[in-house]
């Protein structure tokens, strides 16, 4: 068992940017088309920032996978909050320092960016979802 090497990167940050549907309000993160997948508008998106949190919606636990991931691996989709008004992203994430007992529908996760590989000698920032401990937000 390995975790990949990684280093902390509040340049990430910029990762949290996300983009909302002038028509509809749905709210796209982490992937952008030009064309709206709820309303099919295109071209019709503002720029807006996510919060570093959400809640569960749902999840799973996966138990058999590839020899270079550690497992069980949860995976799960949260409503991350705008900064500001509006709709949440639903965002389908891996997470970590979090174990199967503790996953629940419902619970407050953490978002940790992070560079979670490097692709011909750059960064790749993405990120995991972490269980909530009051203490370290
Ligand atoms: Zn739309």
């Amino acid at each position: 068992m390995h975790e990949p090497p990684f280093v902390r990167d509040r340049e990430a940050n910029e990762r949290l940017l996300a983009r909302e549907c002038q028509s509809c309000g749905f709210v796209a993160f982490p992937e952008f088309r030009a064309v709206c997948k709820r309303c099919g508008e295109r071209d019709q998106w503002d720029d807006v920032r996510l919060q570093e949190r959400g809640v569960v919606q749902s999840y799973v636990v996966q138990q058999r996978l590839p020899d270079e991931f550690e497992t069980p691996l949860p995976l799960g989709i949260v409503d991350v909050p705008q900064e500001g008004e509006g709709e949440p992203a639903r965002v389908y994430g891996l997470f970590t320092e979090t174990t199967p007992d503790e996953m629940d529908v419902g619970m407050e996760v953490v978002a940790d960016f992070r560079t979670v590989f490097e692709l011909s000698g750059l960064p790749v920032h993405s990120f995991k979802f972490k269980r909530s401990r009051g203490d370290r937000l």
